[in-house]
């Protein structure tokens, strides 16, 4: 047993994708804050559940060779970040070991080939969009990321896993405020006008959209603002105005205007040109995107003749990779704008071989296998809940030679491989893919074969 409030000493064994370490006291399991594995630390515990508890250091007692100081000043308030106390190293070693837990522990394989995470050359300022709250503190305004847990803002940081770019403009849209007297939204009473500040960037053309989402239908001097920004910053190719009069902590409400320039940006993934609205889904990472797809589209091993269904497909960025070697793809896709993007991204890379289809997959893909459209390949990249479990039954009867999941959670895709693998697929290979540096989310591209195609050849 433990208690709360007690300090208790312990041996860190391993982490979780929190950024916590995983300690042991009097056989009870303990999650401690600030720790690393291979540390010896005493701990002092914050809440105790029935089968485990939660500290955090008080003192460390041995530390680990693989700690470095976090490079954020902010790092303990935000929590955007939960890994940078670990060298980087470290934690691709770590997110490999997240992914291998998960397929043993929920997925029951644990002999699957797990390759060491692909991680990043340079792990910084990786983030092509970024959402910072504008909230009225005692004084006027602040600019800046929601401390953990709480929508209290941490103000000032420079935050190094953004493009540098969004740091600069909020310090001229945080100016622009003050010194024009703007007010700033006040979540207790509603009022106030300027709640958002939203940036977006294209890594590959330099061209960047500024969305400042108000509460008020109109933002005073606006042309100031338009000023400060477009004369410091040619790559500013877009500004608009996002108005969200509700009452919620969404970020976005569905009406824009637009008060200068373009209402797109343009990027490229690979060879691919991609036009992004402000309400485009567009992958956070571009550089680790092109990794990631590269070995969808290697594990996906085309010769030109398949027709290849691209489940969940967004905006249809696999979509494209994938039909550059199929005869044919089928992208289906829930979200409809998502799905008139994707049209569009097809037509402007002039890509003719390529359907898109709205709906769930788990609707959508059953009623096409009962028309008689099967799959030769299929690539799923669900969201963080996984597959539908109707939708993996049907591709196990469609029994396809390959399939390509790409996942953002690995307790979901572990629950999915076991049912895969219980059903006629076998799982190849791994590969972990590190899109968001110095955090505990891990990506992963896995190879499934039809079992039994080795014997069929
Ligand atoms: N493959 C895309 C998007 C992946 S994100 C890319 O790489 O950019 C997951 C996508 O699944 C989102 O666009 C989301 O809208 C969509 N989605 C969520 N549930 C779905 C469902 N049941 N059926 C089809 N699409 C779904």
């Amino acid at each position: 047993m433990v208690f709360k409030d007690k300090c208790y000493t312990t041996g860190i064994t391993g982490i979780t994708n929190e950024g916590l370490g995983v300690g042991s006291v009097n056989g009870f399991v303990v999650f401690v804050e600030g720790a690393l594995p291979g540390e010896e630390v005493l701990v002092q515990i914050s809440q105790v559940k029935k089968s485990y508890a939660k500290g955090k250091v008080v003192e460390i007692l041995k530390d680990s060779p693989e700690r470095i100081k976090p490079f954020c000043s902010v790092y303990e308030r935000c929590g955007g970040c939960s890994l940078q106390h670990l060298d980087y190293d470290a934690q691709l070693r770590a997110k490999t070991g997240f992914v291998k837990d998960n397929l043993t522990r929920i997925g029951k394989l644990p002999d699957v080939t797990v390759n060491s995470t692909i991680g990043m050359e340079n792990p910084f300022n990786y983030r092509n969009n970024v959402q910072l709250p504008v909230r009225k503190d005692t004084s006027n305004s602040s600019i800046g990321f929601f401390a953990i847990k709480s929508h209290e803002i941490i103000e000032g940081s420079e935050c190094g896993i953004q493009h540098k770019i969004g740091n600069s403009i909020r310090n001229i849209v945080s100016n622009f405020l003050v010194n024009n007297g703007i007010s700033a939204y006040d979540e207790q009473t509603g009022k106030g006008n300027v709640r958002h500040l939203v940036v977006r960037s294209a890594f590959c053309t330099g061209e960047t959209m500024v969305v400042i989402v108000i509460n008020e239908r109109k933002l005073p001097e606006k042309e100031k603002l338009i000023n400060a920004l477009t004369s410091e910053f040619p790559e500013i190719k877009g500004i608009m105005l996002n108005i969200n009069t509700k009452r919620t902590n969404a970020v976005l409400g569905s009406e824009y205007i637009s008060i200068y320039g373009k209402n797109t940006i343009t990027d490229y993934i690979g060879d691919f040109k991609f036009q992004i609205s402000p309400v485009s889904f567009f992958q956070i990472n571009p550089v680790q995107t092109e990794v990631l797809y590269k070995k969808a589209l290697e594990y996906a091993c085309l010769s030109g003749n398949e027709i290849v269904f691209d489940l969940y497909c967004g905006i249809g960025t696999i979509s494209l990779f994938l039909s550059q070697k199929a005869k044919m793809v089928y992208g289906v896709e829930v979200v409809p704008d998502a799905v008139k993007d994707a049209q569009k991204n097809a037509k402007i890379n002039g890509v003719s071989n390529v359907e898109f289809r709205i709906g769930k997959a788990e609707v959508v893909i059953p009623k096409m296998y009962h028309q008689g459209i099967r799959a030769d390949v299929v690539v799923v990249d669900p969201p963080r809940k996984g597959c539908d479990e109707r939708l993996l039954q049907t591709i196990t009867e469609m029994a396809p030679k390959r399939m390509v999941y790409v996942s953002c959670n690995p307790a979901t895709l572990a629950r999915d491989l076991k049912y895969l693998s219980e059903h006629g697929m076998t799982v190849e290979e791994v590969q972990p893919v590190d899109m968001f540096p110095w955090t505990g989310h891990v990506e992963c591209v896995i190879l499934m074969q039809r079992s039994g195609l080795e014997d069929e050849k």
